[in-house]
């Protein structure tokens, strides 16, 4: 499979967040749920307005779900997903709010500074993950994508089976090191105090699904 490159800006973004040595690289958690929470957003927004969509809240919710064997953490919503061309324009290159402010600070900050002050959103994943797996399909779409990135070198796209709109990212959590443990990253209790901390205001159900080992 080919493997596209990543942009220039985005790359920069990217090494900075694999090699990150910032203490709190667990806001990649925060980063992630409010992506998920502005996708229901958007498929809430475009019920309001589409007579064909209706809007079934108990249907709409992001779920975390870490597996301590596999040693992943997913994490799904049933929100608007994204198209093909949207995984690659969105994924693919650093998009809006992040990256204006790197662009304009990014000279004079070191990594820490820069995570510290804004939010650099679906690339704060690298920090803790050393692949990232999203599989989405788009509202008004039967096809889903999977787009699959081990960071630097690029990533890959391909078609792929998916039930129901949405999107489903899971982290491949790296291994532990000397000096970093990511063991956080898969326990229930962890996670559960970092939704509590990071995600307390987000106004979808958030759930836990519990691994089975
Ligand atoms: P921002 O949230 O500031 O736009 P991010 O890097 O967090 O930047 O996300 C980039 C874009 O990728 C989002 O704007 C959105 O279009 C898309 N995206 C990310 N996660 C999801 C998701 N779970 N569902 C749908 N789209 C998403
Ligand atoms: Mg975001």
């Amino acid at each position: 499979m080919e493997k596209k490159p990543f942009l220039a800006e985005s790359k920069r973004l990217l090494d900075m967040m694999i090699n990150s040595i910032y203490t709190q690289k667990e806001i990649f958690l925060r980063e992630l749920i409010s992506n998920s929470s502005d996708a229901i957003d958007k498929i809430y927004y475009k019920a309001l307005t589409d007579d064909t969509l209706t809007f079934d809240p108990d249907r709409y919710c992001i779920e975390v779900k870490p597996d301590k064997e596999a040693r992943t953490l997913t994490i799904s919503d049933t929100g608007i997903g994204m198209t093909r061309e949207e995984l690659e324009t969105n994924l693919g290159t650093i998009a809006k709010s992040g990256s204006l402010a790197f662009k304009q600070e990014n000279e004079s900050k070191d990594g820490r500074d820069i995570i510290g002050q804004f939010g650099v959103g679906f690339y704060a994943s690298f920090m803790v993950a050393d692949k990232v797996t999203v599989v989405s399909r788009a509202l008004g779409e039967e096809q889903a994508w999977r787009w699959e990135s081990e960071g630097a070198d690029g990533y890959t796209l391909e078609p792929a089976d998916r039930d129901g709109i949405g999107t489903e990212i899971t982290l491949h959590i790296k291994p532990d090191t000397e000096d970093d443990s990511y063991d956080d990253y898969l326990n229930e209790y962890r996670l559960k105090a970092l939704v509590k901390k990071y995600s307390d205001f987000i106004r979808y159900p958030i759930k836990m699904e519990l691994s089975s080992s």
